[in-house]
């Protein structure tokens, strides 16, 4: 299980390696994506609190990434956070994301993207529910759900 002290390693050291690799330039993206999932995924946007369609839905699947499809977190590990975006206290595996300090507005955050891709999923920040302690804060816009069936 990841803690704070190895999401911090990674953000400051470097990444583990992903199973694969999906790059894609701008042009091809805005083919595949919508404008407000390219502008958050791709130009690290943040949606409105409260407006994303995966915030209060806890049925069982996989969240995959909008851009690449590659799973990234599972309904198992989703909880509510009430922050008014999708919460989850783990990834489905430690090298499905990738981490980087964020600097952006005079705060020192650690910004997730999907691995594979790069695209921007959200932030995570070290209130979360035990054991964990972690809190992935992700854009309802950057994933699709996989329901289970
Ligand atoms: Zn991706």
């Amino acid at each position: 299980m990841l803690t704070w002290k190895e999401v911090m390693e990674f953000a400051v050291r470097g990444n583990l390696e992903p199973d694969r690799r999906v790059e894609k330039t701008d042009e091809e993206w805005k083919a595949i994506l919508t404008p407000e999932q390219f502008r958050i995924t791709r130009k690290k946007g943040t949606e409105a609190a409260h407006s994303g369609a995966l915030c209060s839905i806890y049925d069982a699947g996989l969240y995959n990434c909008v851009c690449c499809n590659t799973p990234l977190f599972d309904s198992t590990i989703k909880f509510e956070s009430g922050s008014g975006w999708p919460s989850f206290t783990q990834p489905i595996k430690p090298n499905a994301i990738k981490y980087e300090k964020d600097n952006m507005y005079g705060m020192v955050r650690v910004e997730v993207m999907c691995s594979t891709c790069d695209a921007h999923q959200g932030h995570v920040f070290p209130d979360g529910p035990e054991p964990s302690g972690l809190r992935y804060c992700i854009n309802s816009e950057s994933m699709k759900l996989d329901k289970e069936d």
